[in-house]
């Protein structure tokens, strides 16, 4: 039986989106996740049949557990401006769609920032371009709410404003996905034992245990509260390799796919060192070396 949750990390999609599944089972993943398109560009890429059949073949054939797609960053539906909403609308709308075509568990996105219009004038915009994405798309692909770091005017760093737009959306499709290292620099001290009890208890009271489908597994360069969204490998960062290993284990974090999204222990992003650790934080008793920074 496979162990539960399911370890993974980001890997790239270069060159025909059925080469991430390789890439994945390279890394021993048994989740993963991949940009669509570039992450900086509104310009979609153009994935012909051929490579996102062979995705799903390549994935059934590697009996992997699950796969999201990170939509761009551009995306901004809390924007006050009329013309980005709609641009972040139909971008949303496309990535819901790349993800039925591949046979994706859903698409993870990054709500935006409310450039100084308040939360309020931000939440029905935010809930009717995610009601159309999700009315233009097939049932198969969830969309993922990630939580974010907390800087400025960004939304949705806490669970009472992913609630808040969960409950205006009000689609069973709606999941979070959660950010350890925006969690940590927006105050969610995961990295002791009572601030982790504190976390999972406020997110069961706002949003629910049947709402986390995925883990963004991020240790943090910035201290706890700091508002900066600064990612660092598991076990060299402020949350530490212990607060992780009680994370993979706890009721609530189980359910979700894990994907690490790390400088990686050799800096060439999430390697195959890094998901062992994760690996060995859920299936063993002791706590592994970790690397150390390189400084
Ligand atoms: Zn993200
Ligand atoms: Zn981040």
């Amino acid at each position: 039986m496979a162990r539960t949750p399911s370890l993974g990390a980001h890997v790239s999609s270069a060159g025909g989106i059925d080469k991430a599944v390789d890439r994945a089972v390279d890394l021993g993943a048994e989740s993963f996740q991949i940009f669509g398109a570039a992450p900086q560009m509104w310009k979609r890429k153009h994935h012909p049949d051929e490579d996102t059949e062979s995705y799903r073949q390549k994935f059934t054939q590697a009996r992997l557990k699950s796969s999201f797609i990170h939509a761009v960053y551009l995306i901004n539906l809390a924007s006050p401006d009329d013309e980005l909403l709609r641009k972040s609308t139909d971008t949303l709308t496309a990535e819901l769609d790349l993800a039925a075509r591949i046979g994706a568990d859903g698409v993870i996105f990054h709500v935006g920032s409310h450039m100084g219009s308040g939360f309020d004038h931000a939440l029905p915009r935010i809930a009717a371009g995610m009601r159309e994405a999700l009315d233009r798309t097939p049932d198969d692909a969830l969309l993922l709410l990630e939580n974010n770091a907390g800087a400025g005017r960004s939304v949705g760093s806490t669970f009472s404003e992913l609630s808040a737009i969960m409950n205006a959306v009000d689609n069973p499709r709606v999941r979070i996905c959660l950010d350890t290292c925006h969690a940590h620099a927006a105050g969610y001290n995961v990295a002791t034992i009572a601030g982790l009890k504190a976390t999972v208890d406020e997110f069961q009271r706002e949003l629910g245990a049947d709402k986390l489908a995925a883990i963004h597994a991020n240790d943090s360069k910035t201290p706890l509260g700091s508002g900066r969204d600064r990612h660092e490998n598991i076990g060299q960062g402020t949350i530490g390799v212990k607060a992780f290993r009680r994370m993979v284990r706890n009721r609530l974090f189980r359910k979700a796919a894990w994907l690490l999204e790390v400088p990686g222990y050799e800096g060439n992003g999430p390697g195959k060192a890094d998901v062992e650790v994760l690996k060995s934080l859920r299936d063993d008793a002791d706590v592994p070396d970790v690397p150390a920074p390189s400084g």
